[in-house]
């Protein structure tokens, strides 16, 4: 174990020393190293991706290391870069290690071929504890996945190296699940891990600047969903985009939740979600976040999951919404 490491994240990785002991002996052995995570990326799946695949880049540069996936429609290339293109020969014609990262299920991975991997480690911090791959390595007291993947790097050792770049990309995940240190998940680890990461000398000016650019439309966007927000008896906040209001304001699938964050510290709003068509698979999207009320039960109840104040279902059409929030509605005293 790394002998800067505090404490606190030395006890809390005491329960997986068995584990990151295999998954350094892993990434040692293998010269063909392969980064997975969830589809329809957000800010921590692509952030724990990038900060291991960079880091294990640098600190093996003999290493062929992929990182999979689709890009995000926004945030590639400007805030991570663009996936790399692997033909499925690479997976055939060599002995792959595959390491899935912030993905509590395998229906949830981006890239089937995680699957060829010859040796197959799982990363997460989602309480759904659904078991694929060799190794299960687990933690849910983790604001975000780039945090634990982080703490098990560094208690890999002294001799290994965190770059600014590295760090960079740990921090966007830390920052994207966090909220920016507003959930209740954010503990003092999680402000452990961002003071290793700071004193690496990343910009943070910078780091924002990539994570939360906006254009003018984005701006008209905004000042729609504002115009058309709408609320249950209850006080739970939401919208409703249709295939047609998404492509009048040229907002694609992927972005419909953006504007979530709008109900954030609304007086007498618990609750929130947007709900936004996804035209080409047939069904509505809808993401739920709260300020302290566990919603990721009503979640699963809709073929979805997550956390208990940042939530995904699906709904197959606006008929279900009213089932959907009475249930929200219920939830609140
Ligand atoms: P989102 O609303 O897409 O930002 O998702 C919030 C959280 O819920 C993230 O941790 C997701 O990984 C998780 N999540 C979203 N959709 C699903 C789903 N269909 N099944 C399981 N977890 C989900």
């Amino acid at each position: 174990m790394n002998n800067k490491l505090s404490p606190l994240i030395k006890e809390r990785l005491k329960k997986h020393r068995h584990n990151i002991n295999i998954l350094l002996n892993k990434i040692i052995a293998y010269d063909h190293i392969a980064i997975f995570r969830h589809i329809r990326p957000d800010y921590d799946a692509m952030g724990s991706q990038l900060g291991l695949y960079y880091w294990i880049k640098e600190n093996f540069p003999s290493k062929d290391v992929k990182f999979l996936g689709e890009n995000h429609v926004s945030l590639s290339p400007r805030c991570f870069p663009n996936t790399d293109v692997v033909a499925d020969s690479w997976f055939k014609d060599n002995k792959v290690l595959a390491i899935v990262v912030d993905t509590s299920t395998k229906g949830r991975v981006s890239d089937t071929r995680y699957t060829m991997g010859d040796y197959i480690v799982k990363i997460d911090h989602h309480p759904e504890n659904k078991k694929y791959g060799d190794i299960q390595l687990v933690e849910t007291t983790c604001c975000a996945a780039a945090e634990f993947v982080l703490s098990i790097i560094l208690s890999f050792g002294n001799e290994y190296v965190l770059s600014k770049r590295s760090a960079s990309f740990f921090y966007k995940g830390i920052v994207g699940d966090s909220n920016r240190f507003m959930y209740n998940s954010t503990s003092p680890m999680t402000f452990e891990i961002a003071k290793i990461i700071l004193e690496t000398g990343i910009k943070l000016s910078k780091v924002y600047a990539e994570m939360y650019q906006k254009d003018m439309n984005d701006l008209e966007i905004t000042s729609y969903i504002l115009n058309h927000l709408q609320f249950t008896k209850k006080g739970v906040g939401y919208y409703v985009l249709d295939k047609d209001e998404m492509e009048m304001l040229h907002l694609p699938p992927e972005r419909g939740k953006d504007n979530i964050d709008l109900f954030d510290h609304v007086k007498g709003v618990e609750i929130w979600c947007s709900i936004t068509e996804e035209a080409k698979d047939g069904y509505f999207r809808v993401s739920i976040r709260s300020k302290e009320i566990p919603i990721n039960g009503v979640a699963a109840k809709y073929s979805g999951g997550g956390h208990a104040q940042a939530s995904g279902a699906k709904i197959k059409n606006l008929d279900e919404l009213p089932n959907l929030l009475k249930d929200l509605d219920d939830l609140i005293n």
